[in-house]
């Protein structure tokens, strides 16, 4: 695998200046202002659910008010106006309307709001050994290996049939209780520790537990019996009703400073809540644009951008149209130009240069901390398959914008050449013939439990979100 060292010396990383050198003291109280907010967003949102609910919470407070609202009023939208479309309660688009017409285009920020976790099973609780259990189906790409043996809560909905949604949330409050899931001991893992990677945790393997005490006076599955009473009692579910409910199961706890000094965040879900945070804020730091300016975030993207709520999904089109009807201009053509006219950064999480695993990347391609956002011309695998591959004549722009407001960029590839690799939404929007880079946040420990992102990073993608908005 990986050799330690450079391959040769075409693969110097090239010079570019840490951005934490150029801040003064108060760009540096900025950053870890920030952070502060991002934190507590990625705290308290570990499910696309959870981030929607937050990000229209944080929107409204700027003003934003619902299209559906809008157009069951009647209302018309102009110039300035700022609306929201909340697409099933897992995908969101804000619109800052501009003063040229729609047709022109927009300028959009896009990222995921889904992130790597485990799912439970529609039928999920059993009993095994007098010990109450949660089947599983993890959801993303992960490491199953290090989902192991961690402290987790339960995040998600249950659907009652009279349509009652109850909200779940288990394990995040210091005095609640956490649940996870088993490894063998390494005293009896001969065996485990000579199988592959991939095998050592199997998927089915993948069970919660959540009890182990009886129910007085019952005899059978008396486990089971007590945890179903338990559920009953404070949320007023039966088992039936996990048939309709989407849990999570997410590493319990806040995200925390890494780093003696600070300077970095480990948290869950910076894949890609990184970016969505940042573009949402940026896009509240807009007070007025001429082109439309958009903040879109969606589902699904870790399992193939799917779905009613992922980005393959018509809504953004839908909404576009509405916002265009209220704006009292729409025609489908002008919807068409309106896609096609856009520019947009896919923005999703990069992978950083990790000194313990030199080999994967090479290193003048690759992603820094502290060297702020970074552009993927293109990702996919495999000679460049199934990337969006942007456009030079778009990149030369994003470059004067970028440099025009002193924001520091770098670009990186994910890895070496036919090491591996990923994709993200912008091929996706690309389809509308629209310009669109992926962009983004690099992250160590990506799809693990708890991932790592760098402060300044943190701060210069919304800072490179702002010149984005202002400048194209
Ligand atoms: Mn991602
Ligand atoms: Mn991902």
């Amino acid at each position: 695998m990986a050799t330690k060292k450079a391959k040769d010396s075409k693969e110097k990383a090239p010079e570019k200046k840490n951005a934490w050198l150029g801040y003064s003291e108060k760009v540096k109280k900025d950053v870890f202002k920030l952070n502060e907010g991002y934190k507590k967003f990625i705290s308290e949102c570990k499910t696309e659910r959870e981030c929607v609910i937050e990000t229209v919470r944080m929107a409204e407070a700027q003003g934003y008010v619902d299209l559906n609202q809008v157009i069951a009023e009647n209302k018309t939208l102009k110039a300035g106006d700022k609306v929201y479309f909340n697409n099933m309660g897992k995908a969101l688009a804000l619109f800052l309307i501009g003063s040229e017409p729609l047709e022109k285009g927009m300028k959009i920020l896009g990222a995921h709001v889904d992130s790597p976790r485990i799912d439970l099973k529609q039928v999920p609780l059993y009993e095994d050994t007098d010990m109450a259990l949660l089947d599983t189906h993890y959801y993303g790409g992960i490491k199953k290996y290090q989902w192991v043996t961690l402290p987790l809560a339960l995040h998600g909905v249950v659907v009652k049939k009279d349509g009652t949604v109850v909200d779940v949330c288990i394990g995040e409050k210091a005095d609640d209780p956490v649940v996870g899931i088993t490894d063998l001991l390494i005293h009896l893992s001969a065996k485990q520790m000579g199988k592959k990677a991939s095998e050592v945790i199997e998927g089915e393997d993948l069970n919660i537990l959540i009890g182990s005490m009886p129910l007085d006076g019952e005899e059978k599955d008396a486990v089971k019996a007590n945890i179903l009473k338990m559920l009953k009692d404070t949320y007023d579910i039966e088992a039936d009703d996990f048939l309709s409910a989407e849990i999570e199961a997410v590493p319990a706890g806040a995200a925390r400073d890494f780093g003696l000094d600070r300077s970095m965040v480990m948290g869950y879900g910076h894949d890609d809540r990184v970016c969505a945070y940042t573009s949402a804020v940026a896009l509240f730091e807009l007070k007025k644009t001429d082109r439309t300016a958009v903040c879109l975030l969606v589902d699904k993207e870790e399992i193939g951008s799917v779905g009613a709520t992922g980005m393959q999904s018509v809504f953004f089109e839908n909404a576009v149209a509405e916002v265009m009807d209220r704006m009292g201009d729409y025609s489908e053509l002008k919807v068409r130009r309106a896609l096609a006219n856009s520019h947009m950064l896919s923005s999703d999480v990069s992978a950083a240069f990790d000194p313990n695993y030199p080999g994967v990347n090479e290193r003048k391609n690759t992603a820094y901390f502290g060297k702020g956002l970074v552009f993927n011309k293109y990702t996919g695998s495999r000679g460049k398959s199934g990337s969006n591959d942007a456009n030079p004549e778009y990149i030369a722009k994003l470059r004067a914008a970028l440099e025009a407001h002193k924001v520091p960029f770098q670009t990186a590839e994910l890895g070496r050449v036919d090491e591996g690799g990923g994709g993200t939404i912008a091929y996706i929007m690309a389809k509308y013939n629209m310009q669109v880079i992926d962009s983004g946040v690099p992250v160590l420990n990506m799809h693990a439990p708890w991932e790592i992102v760098s402060k300044s990073d943190v701060y210069e993608a919304k800072q490179g979100y702002v010149a984005f908005l202002k400048e194209l």
